[in-house]
């Protein structure tokens, strides 16, 4: 009998091992993934954009969460990659175009949380908005400001507005 309780305490605690051990591994693999530089928000592959700061590259949620970062540093990023809304394919910024404000803003479903952190500091400030949304073309920029609103530019327009 006493044996069999031994047996069972030592089995018990195997798995409260293991147990923890795998809570632990999923916290990293968790902290491992794609996450905003800047605000910690998970990244969402439509709006993934990279940018090189301080002379390493690093992965942003949005280009205007990436284009905030820049403004508050008061030093230039440069923005090296976006990210297609309609394909998830990378885009070179040079020749990409963006819609500024529409009524879609990817990083917008962590929003509670946001507006909880900031809460007790009375500040209604979303460094995500408003949002960018990049796009190869700008025939598919203007398609896509026709259905949710906001206004078709460059992307090399978008950043300067922040360039101050
Ligand atoms: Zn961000």
């Amino acid at each position: 009998m006493l044996q069999r309780r031994v047996w069972f305490a030592g089995l018990a605690c195997f798995l409260a091992v293991l147990a923890l051990g795998y809570a632990e591994w999923k916290n990293f693999a968790h902290s491992d993934a794609d996450q905003c530089y800047a605000c910690n928000r998970p990244i969402h592959a439509h709006s993934r954009t990279v940018a090189f700061i301080d002379g390493r590259s690093r992965l942003f949620c949005c280009p205007a969460c990436a284009l905030s970062q820049h403004q508050q540093m008061g030093k230039p990023i440069s923005i090296t990659q976006l990210t297609s809304f309609l394909t998830g394919k990378a885009l070179s910024p040079d020749n990409a175009y963006v819609v500024r404000a529409s009524d879609v803003n990817m990083c917008e479903r962590t929003k509670e949380i946001v507006e909880d952190d900031k809460q007790s500091a009375g500040l209604h400030y979303d460094r995500c908005a408003p949002s960018l949304i990049a796009f190869a073309q700008r025939s598919d920029a203007v398609q896509f400001a026709r259905e949710h609103g906001g206004e078709v530019m460059p992307f090399s327009q978008a950043a300067a507005a922040f360039d101050k």
